[in-house]
């Protein structure tokens, strides 16, 4: 017999279907290519990056750039493989044996298994309805379990919405624990827990290059912390885990980040309007976002994926998921992809 680690039986593979929609709104990525300037400029620094060469063991370069927009030090942040590799990092920091990890329900799917993969005990803390996070709430089961890490997805994915700063300030300041503030959709919603970094010493906001920066392909995020919380983590990050191709766009994008404003103004004029005209819609319910997507509940909702499917229009089916019955995720694509995302979506429900 093979003595595989425990707990491993209880671990569910990510799986989300990989196909190449013609309008593709099923992952919440940026929808255009990157803007021309930055993917010349990402051509020439791609070149000249010396492949024979390790990376920078010490990523100092992006980091001191980050580090130096961010008003930071470079002992204030940790770069990951996307955010994603960060957040199950920190999970292994706080986690183990007999540890519990507190999240809301609905959230990001991957939480529940950065804490098993931790060997630590996942526990969801239900959103109201509306899919409103009570801060009193998550609070109190903290407590009650005596949690070692918080985990919120602020913008929440994928309900969408969004806590203020001073609901967030108050579950920072009342919890006994860390509190991972994960802003992979910051950039749409116009408001930051960023000013707390420096007065609460448990706060760790992650970002990441994958949704606004339009660079999923090179999976990079990071996270602000104190200092004491940035080098535990990076005992838990692998030497060169990111590589210099990686670290080379990162560099780029953060660089020529003004080149990005354009487009996530876009994206959020678009969500509203897409917003507007799927409320308009008799038998759709479209929650608020502060994100780049929207998530609608209607029924029939499975047809309706699979209707979309066949005029090569994804989107992320939750009908499956607890407390999603009903419910879709659209990522805001581009104007035309809305637009035909609505001619169909109109057409099935014979509006
Ligand atoms: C997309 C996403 C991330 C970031 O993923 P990367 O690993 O940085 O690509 C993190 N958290 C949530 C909630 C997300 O939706």
């Amino acid at each position: 017999m093979w003595q595989i680690r425990p707990g491993l039986e209880a671990v569910k593979s990510y799986h989300v279907p990989d196909v190449a929609w013609p309008v593709k709104l099923d992952a919440n990525e940026r929808a255009e290519d990157l803007p021309p300037s930055v993917k010349s400029a990402l051509g020439e620094r791609l070149a000249a990056v010396a492949a024979n060469r390790y990376p920078e063991i010490g990523q100092h370069t992006l980091k001191a750039a980050l580090a130096d927009g961010l008003g930071l030090t470079p002992e204030n942040i940790a770069l990951g493989n996307g955010s994603s590799e960060l957040l199950a990092a920190i999970c292994r920091v706080f986690g183990g044996p007999g540890r519990k990890i507190v999240y809301p329900n609905p959230s990001f799917s991957m939480y529940p298994i950065y804490a098993l993969l931790a060997d630590s005990q996942p526990v969801t803390v239900e959103l109201d309805a509306g899919f409103v996070l009570a801060p009193e709430k998550i609070l109190t089961v903290a407590r009650q379990e005596q949690a070692s890490l918080i985990v919120i997805s602020n913008p929440n994915n994928p309900t969408g919405g969004m806590l203020s700063t001073k609901a967030v300030e108050r579950i920072v300041a009342g919890a006994d624990c860390p509190v991972v503030l994960d802003e992979a959709y910051g950039d749409f919603a116009g408001q930051s827990a960023f000013k707390l970094l420096g007065k609460y010493p448990n706060l760790v906001i992650a970002r990441t290059f994958s949704k606004a920066y339009g660079l999923a392909a090179a999976r990079v995020g990071y996270i602000m912390a104190g200092k004491e919380i940035i080098a535990l983590v990076g005992k838990m990050l692998l030497p060169y885990h990111l590589n210099a191709f990686s670290l080379a766009a990162a560099l780029v994008a953060w660089e020529l980040r003004a080149e990005f404003a354009p487009g996530i103004a876009g994206t959020v004029a678009e969500r509203e309007r897409l917003a507007a005209a799927l409320a308009a819609m008799p038998t759709i319910e479209v929650f608020p976002s502060a994100a780049n997507f929207l998530l609608i509940r209607c029924g029939q909702a499975k047809e309706l994926a699979a209707y979309l499917a066949g005029q090569g229009i994804g989107v992320r089916d939750f009908t499956a998921a607890p407390r999603l019955a009903g419910c879709l995720r659209v990522t805001v694509g581009a104007a035309t992809e809305n637009d035909a995302f609505l001619a169909a979506t109109g057409k099935f429900f014979e509006i």
